[in-house]
Parts: structure tokens; sequence; C-alpha cells
């Protein structure tokens, strides 16, 4: 490749290849504990997975859309309309990925139902050439960081076990949900518990300008950032937010794209931005992203949406992209499921990093079995 040609030119460039068929599996699987934020709480994860299988090879990727539209608008069941309905009849063997993405962008927003296809594409590409996805997204690459991002808890009790254990695991940040009355005390609790460790919050929308006081209080705990405070589609108010406070803002939610990102660079609008591929559209979306932001000094790092062991394996690959520098949502798969559909499960090395799955495609393996096991829906689309 030459060195003119950026990782994601060269991404838009590849054919699309010739699939023989298409299926959507929905497999739900209990969470080993339930997963609460400001919002809702999930017990068990209900995850749309595409199947795409050409020549003998079958790829795997999974929509991070939840059943239900309280993270995001896009729920499996609107992701399957979209999909089914509107973006994959424009999908033509042969065409360039970067056309096709291009025909994606005349249907408005859903990018997870977008991400889906794409991210599907790629895989079965990296597995057709015989490479690692990561590979594939023009980057060598050995492990990554890890992270934890630990929902909402009963008690501070409770919140400071789960810290321990992370902590004593080698996690090399920690990010704790928070919502109004469950912040600033429990945070105090973390921290003075464990004064050196990277630490962040998520607060996914539950403060509003009127709060600014209360957020400034949370200055003092030293925190790597505050995730989302205001609401999920906002960039210009987190910009008078910023202003008022010491801690970087970083948003989640309300960037759906390359564009919201620009805006809320432009803005002073956050210092931090989490990529999760599926809201923004796709793995070449979220490069775009993290390159851009590379290019400013501005940080970002892959989020997480309790994916499933094929998600999971996504998240992995894409970190190893330039502009990844700060640990994302990726922990061990042992903190949301006691058997995954896929192997072998994400496990954290001795010093807290997760190895990139070196394997052809994604680099795990789907077990049938287990799919067929917790499957819930399964409709061959073509
Ligand atoms: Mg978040």
């Amino acid at each position: 490749m030459p060195a003119s040609v950026s990782p994601v030119a060269a991404l838009e460039r590849l054919p699309v290849p010739k699939v023989d068929h298409i299926d959507l599996v929905t497999v739900k699987l209990p969470f080993v504990a339930p997963f609460g934020t400001s919002v809702y709480t999930w017990t068990d994860k209900e995850a749309m997975l595409m199947r795409l299988e050409a020549d003998g090879l079958v790829a795997w990727s999974e929509c991070v859309s939840d059943p239900d539209p309280y993270y995001s608008y896009e729920t499996n069941g609107t992701a399957r309309h979209i999909i089914r309905d509107f973006l994959l009849p424009l999908v033509e063997p042969g065409m360039e990925m970067g056309r096709l993405e291009a025909g994606f962008s005349r249907v408005r927003g859903h990018g997870m139902a977008k991400a889906t296809i794409e991210n599907g594409l790629l895989v079965l590409i990296a597995l057709q050439k015989g490479l690692p996805l990561h590979a594939l997204l023009g980057r060598p690459a050995a492990r990554i960081m890890s992270g934890l991002s630990i929902g909402l808890r009963d008690t501070p009790d409770e919140l400071l076990a789960v810290v321990e254990r992370a902590v004593a695991k080698g996690y090399h940040r920690i990010k704790m949900k928070v919502k109004k009355g469950q912040d600033i005390d429990w945070v105090r609790a973390v921290r003075r518990r464990f004064p050196g460790i990277r630490l962040m919050v998520d607060a996914n929308g539950d403060y509003t300008l009127a709060d600014t006081d209360l957020l400034r209080r949370l200055d003092e705990f030293g925190l790597m950032m505050i995730e989302q405070p205001l609401s999920y589609s906002d960039i210009y108010e987190h910009s008078l937010l910023q202003k008022e406070l010491k801690t970087a803002i970083c948003l989640d939610e309300s960037i759906l794209g390359l564009a919201d990102a620009a805006t809320a660079l432009a803005l002073g609008a956050c210092r931090v931005i989490n990529v999760k591929q599926g809201r923004v559209g796709g793995l070449m979306e979220s490069m775009r992203i993290a390159q851009y932001c590379a290019e400013r000094g501005v940080p970002v790092w892959s989020g997480g949406m309790d994916e499933t062991g094929v998600g999971r394996a996504v998240n992995i690959h894409l970190q190893t992209a330039a502009g990844f520098t700060l640990p994302g949502d990726t922990a061990e798969t042992a903190n949301y499921f006691e058997r995954d559909i896929a192997d072998p499960p994400v496990v954290l090395g001795p010093d807290g990093f997760i190895a990139i799955p070196a394997g052809p495609g994604l680099g795990v393996r789907v077990v049938a079995e287990r799919v067929l096991e917790r499957a819930v829906r399964w409709e061959r689309l073509r």
C-alpha cells in the first residue's frame, strides 16, 4: 500500500464480495450481573448477529442495538427493518466498499444497522484474504489496553467490591456509571479507597446545565473524564459546560459520525470522544473519526455495548487503528457471560493487556451449537 493511501482509503477501494447467504440470528444470553445505567437496567443481552456465507466461508458481525430504545433510537427491530428493506438491496458484489457506504448514506441515521453490514463484509473480505481483521484495517498490533465499565450498583460497598476485583485484575481504567443522587459520594468513596487508579464516570445524559455546580464538584477527584453528562443528543450545551469544568468531557451518545465529532471539537464541547463503531455506522467511519481527532490531539477510545464475543472481537481489532490511545470499554468476557457464543473468551494478560486474535477474520470461533441453543429468531434475508 503506498504511503499516500490512508488505511480508510484502502478499505473504501475494496470490492464488495459475493455472498451466498445472509442470515440475521438473534440470540439471548443472560448477563452474570444486571447492567444498570441512569436510563435502564439490562439483565440479559439480546444480540442480533449477521451471518454471511460465501464459498464455504462464514463471517459474523453483530448489530450493537438493544431490543429497546434506551441507549439509542435504534433497536433490534428497527435495525432488522432497515437492513432487510433498505440497506441490503443496495449491496452489489464488485462495487467498492466506499460506494456502498455512500449509497447507505441515503438512509438517514441508523448507523448500527449500516455497521452490521459493513463490518460483516469487511470480516468476510479479511477471511477471504486469510488476514486478521486488524491487518485489513492497516495496522500490525499485538495487544490493546483494557477497561471495565461498571454499571450502577445498589450500595457503595457493592461498587467498591467490584472496583477492588477489577483493580486486582489489572484493568487499565475503571469507568463507573453515575446518575443524579448517585454521584459525588459514590465517586468519593471509590477515590478514597483507590487514590491512584485511572477513573472516569459516565452519566448517559442524566444531567442538565442546571447541575453545573454539582458537576463541578467532580473536579476534585482527578477523573480522566466525565462521559456524556448532558442530553444524549446535545453538543452545544456540553460546550458551555466544558468551559465550567476542569475535568475533560467525553461525548458518546451525541456523536453519530465524523460531522458530529468535528462540530463537537470546533465548539469545544469535549476533549475526548468515545467511538462506538456501531453508533457511528461502522469501522470505516470509526477510523475517520479517530484520525480526525488524532490530527487535532484529541484522544479517542472504543466504547462497548456489552457485546457478545462477535462484537467484542470487532472492537478489539478496531482499537489497533491510529488514534485509539486510551483504554476502552473492552473487558473480560467473564464480566458479562458465563458462556459466550464465541471462543476463546476475552481474558486479560497478567499486565492487564488484551491479546488481539491472530487468526483470519475476527480470529474467534463462533460456536454453532451455542448459537442454536441461544437463538430466539433466525431469518434468512438472502
Ligand atoms: Mg457511554
